[in-house]
């Protein structure tokens, strides 16, 4: 028998069918549940957390902190910020630790038996298994004073109807939860809501996310831009004074040599040696791959620039090993350099090289002009 959607009936039902009637009932009957057992804060409300809160929030209000402050401002006391409220029945670390490890260690794990641990589970099993905070709604009926002791009930509020969200569809999930002070008192409520969803289209949103970024275009000046659109020529340029003949890189406006303003460019043989490098994996940008090699490549010329290498097996970049240029065009816009080997040379230094290449080391390109 074909399973028919809408009609539950085998163990795996909620699973396939997340609408079904039975499951919208069995999700509505935890409404106004007790969400598990009260929690007593691990400690009344102290001077060391409140000004630990009121430095790390930047809150310079002297009544978390002043005892006169407080009660030139009509209070019996140093008062809590009331924003700090949830901060006084938080359990710590080790205890959310050891849930998040029970809710990865396998599907259905939950900690303990709690209604909020079952309609949890229960939402997780009809295939609403992401999750996001959409509301946190708190309500102070008295500020908290130094030496209040809170203790917190929490109740399932509310669980909505099914319902299409930009996420995806799902259930929204709302837990009030009442705090009391050490005589009962009510003194504030939290209402916090989650949705727990079924994402829309997963495929799409992975393929979103692994989207790569177009690479970081270069800050564009009218001294470098030469550079870029020698690129996506296939031409590596190299800024040349046009006065005494000094080749620089990066570009800039002026000859350290002669402080002349005044340059043009030559056109590199695209050959050096890997001058240095570094072999970057962290922090990783979306727009690169990684193990990201960066080389310092000297150029026969005699300038050096910074570039990527391409066709070097993992490692195998070295000091002195004899690169070429090549371009590799990023996007519509966008074309670099990038150095692969160039092993049919010889690593011998540059004069001996090749005569004409140490001859436009010179400047003999512009000796020609004249
Ligand atoms: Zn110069």
């Amino acid at each position: 028998m074909s399973p028919t959607p809408g009609v539950p009936g085998s163990s795996t039902a909620t699973a396939d069918v997340p609408d079904s009637a039975e499951y919208e009932s069995a999700l509505q009957a935890f409404t106004g549940q007790s969400a598990g057992p009260g929690h007593r804060a691990p400690d009344p409300v102290n001077l060391p957390m409140i000004r630990h809160w009121v430095e790390a929030m930047g809150d310079e209000n002297p009544v978390y902190l002043d005892e006169q402050a407080a009660r030139d401002a009509g209070y019996p006391g140093v008062i809590a910020p009331p924003t700090m409220l949830q901060a006084w029945i938080m359990r710590g670390l080790k205890a959310s630790q050891a849930v998040e490890a029970s809710r990865s260690a396998g599907e259905g794990a939950v900690v303990g038996d709690s209604p909020t641990d079952r309609v949890m589970a229960l939402l997780d099993a009809g295939g609403f298994t992401s999750v996001v905070a959409t509301n946190c709604e708190q309500r102070y009926l008295r500020p908290l004073v130094l030496g209040d002791h809170l203790e917190v009930e929490s109740v399932i509020e509310s669980v909505s109807a099914r319902k299409q969200t930009a996420l995806g569809v799902g259930h929204f999930l709302t837990n009030r939860m009442d705090f009391s002070d050490q005589h009962g008192e009510l003194v504030a409520t939290m209402r916090f809501r989650i949705l727990k969803f079924r994402p829309t289209a997963p495929s799409a949103h992975q393929a979103e996310a692994a989207a790569r970024p177009p690479r970081p275009r270069p800050s564009l000046t009218q001294d470098n831009a030469f550079f870029f659109e020698g690129a996506t020529r296939g031409e590596l340029l190299i800024q040349r004074c046009a006065r005494c003949g000094t080749l620089r890189h990066p570009p800039r406006p002026a000859c350290a040599g002669c402080r002349s303003f005044e340059w043009d460019t030559v056109r590199s043989s695209g050959r050096g040696t890997i001058y240095s490098f570094v072999v970057n994996h962290y922090p990783q940008v979306a727009a690169f791959d990684y193990p990201l090699t960066v080389v310092l490549v000297a150029l026969e010329e005699g300038t050096r620039l910074v570039a990527n290498v391409s066709g070097f097996a993992p490692g195998t970049v070295t000091i002195g090993a004899p690169v070429r240029v090549t371009f590799e065009r990023f996007d519509d816009e966008l074309s670099l350099p990038v150095f692969v080997p160039d092993p049919g040379r010889s690593t011998a230094p540059a004069g001996e090289a090749g005569g004409s290449l140490g001859t436009a080391a010179d400047g003999s390109d512009e000796r020609g002009d004249h």
